[in-house]
């Protein structure tokens, strides 16, 4: 091996998949740099703004997901509460707001459904929790919408699940979604999500310590621009300052695009669509009169974050409106004010506001037809020793689950490469 190659593991980008990457294959003893081009954090950073923590966008932690298990593995300590529980159902048209089911009880209470939609969801509710195996094999097959449309609701009750999978999705567009995955998702909802103490950010500043703990160096505003495989087997990195040479290479630059572009032999991944977002993120004075909202004619949502989780100066809230799909801006940003207005919400009440036009929740959602299983794999880069993370990335997991699972996978398989390719030199030598 080129005796200038000390690196053994190489992450490109420090989002949260190429952190836990970097922090699994430093705790596994390798050397391991890490650059990025901005700062670390990527989509899951938080900004503070007068006092307040603002995630880009509302991000909730799936408690029983496999995120948080990845997270627990790597010993990061994290904080937070569930949302509110009592949710209303908005109607755009009408400006209306009434009171939605999300559990048994409010299921009795709740005046969108009729007697037989009310049956047919108390029945979802119970049998949601046990489909696994086989069921979800068959469901990969089908589009999200087409499972909603099985399950023989009014078309009002189609459209209270219709808005209870998009906030559990993020998918805009229910019919370019694998029900597989839709219907893991909603279990995963069904067993709790958490609004996070301090923001997103928490989990970066976890991450980032548990990689320097192990010995990994960050390089940041420090973009990858190529990455060649060299005939020893070994890679080498070149960014606008410096050129990097390493025993394997994981990329997990966030989009499929940015992968492509520095893979060697980029392969040809057959992928689902995108889920994009418009995102206002307000920081309130007071706590709004109607604390969760979420759209049944229009794929709508707010939630105040907090109070709930600490983010926010006594008194203040931290509320977060998105409409799932983004469109033109100027319509976007109406649209999520209005539903805002409906919640209570002034102009007098802001301290703080922030709007982002069209953010990328999830790269590539699960296709129809292949479902979860149908996405590219860590090692599916055409070269061995370079890996790819993200939230597009292996079969497991939705959003940050998929880019925790596929940037624990990828930097265990780097390290692996990085030990063989050692070993291999060292029989070379040896002979
Ligand atoms: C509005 C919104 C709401 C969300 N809500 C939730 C939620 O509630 N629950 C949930 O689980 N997930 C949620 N997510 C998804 C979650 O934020 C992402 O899945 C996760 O943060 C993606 O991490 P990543 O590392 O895969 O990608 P990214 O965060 O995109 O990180 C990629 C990094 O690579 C860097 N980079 C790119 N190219 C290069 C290069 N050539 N050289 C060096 N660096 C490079 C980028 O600067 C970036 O920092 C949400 C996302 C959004 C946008």
């Amino acid at each position: 091996m080129d005796p200038r190659c000390d690196i053994e593991v190489l992450v490109v980008g420090a989002g949260l998949a190429g952190l836990v990457a970097a922090a699994v294959a430093a705790r596994d003893g390798a050397s391991v740099v890490l650059c990025e081009v901005r700062a670390a954090g990527g989509r899951a950073r938080s900004d503070t703004r007068e006092g307040f923590v603002l995630n880009q966008g509302p991000h909730a932690l799936y408690r029983a997901g496999v995120g948080s298990k990845v997270l627990s593995r790597l010993g990061i300590d994290f904080t937070g509460s569930p949302p509110h529980r009592a949710v209303s159902g908005y109607k755009e048209a009408t400006g209306e707001l009434a009171r939605l089911p999300t559990s048994a009880g409010s299921l009795l209470r709740t005046r969108v459904l009729g007697l037989s939609d009310k049956v047919h969801f108390a029945r979802l509710l119970s049998t949601l929790p046990k489909r696994e195996g086989h069921s979800f094999a068959e469901m990969a097959e089908m589009s999200a919408a087409e499972w909603i449309a099985s399950l023989g609701l009014s078309s009002r009750g189609a459209g209270v699940v219709s808005a209870l999978t998009r906030v559990a999705t993020y998918a805009g567009h229910l019919e370019l979604v694998s029900a597989d995955a839709v219907v893991a998702q909603l279990q995963l909802a069904l067993k709790g999500v958490i609004y996070l103490d301090g923001g997103w950010q928490s989990l970066v500043d976890g991450l980032e310590a548990v990689a320097a703990s192990g010995g990994a160096k960050v390089l940041e505003s420090e973009r990858a621009t190529a990455l060649h495989a060299r005939s020893d087997g070994t890679f080498e990195v070149h960014t606008p300052a410096r050129t990097l040479w390493a025993a394997s290479v994981v990329v997990a630059a966030g989009s499929p695009a940015a992968a492509r572009a520095l893979l060697p032999h980029p392969p040809s991944w057959e992928l689902g669509a995108p889920a994009t977002a418009a995102c206002l993120d307000l920081g309130l004075r007071r706590v709004p009169a109607t604390m969760v909202a979420f759209g049944l004619d229009q794929p709508l949502y707010l939630s105040t974050h907090s109070p709930k989780a600490r983010l926010a100066p006594p008194g203040g809230a931290v509320v977060h409106v998105m409409r799932y799909g983004a469109r033109a801006s100027a319509e976007d940003r109406a649209e999520l004010w209005a539903l805002a207005r409906c919640c209570g919400i002034s102009d007098a009440d802001v301290i703080t506001q922030r709007f982002l036009h069209e953010m990328t929740v999830c790269h590539a959602l699960p296709r129809p037809g292949s479902g979860l299983g149908g996405r590219p794999a860590i090692d599916a880069t055409g070269t061995a020793g370079v890996f790819i993370a993200g939230d597009w990335v292996g079969p497991v997991g939705l959003l940050a689950d998929a880019s925790l699972a596929s940037g624990e996978a990828a930097g265990r398989a780097a390290v692996d490469h990085a030990k063989r390719q050692r070993a291999n030199d060292s029989a070379m030598v040896g002979r």
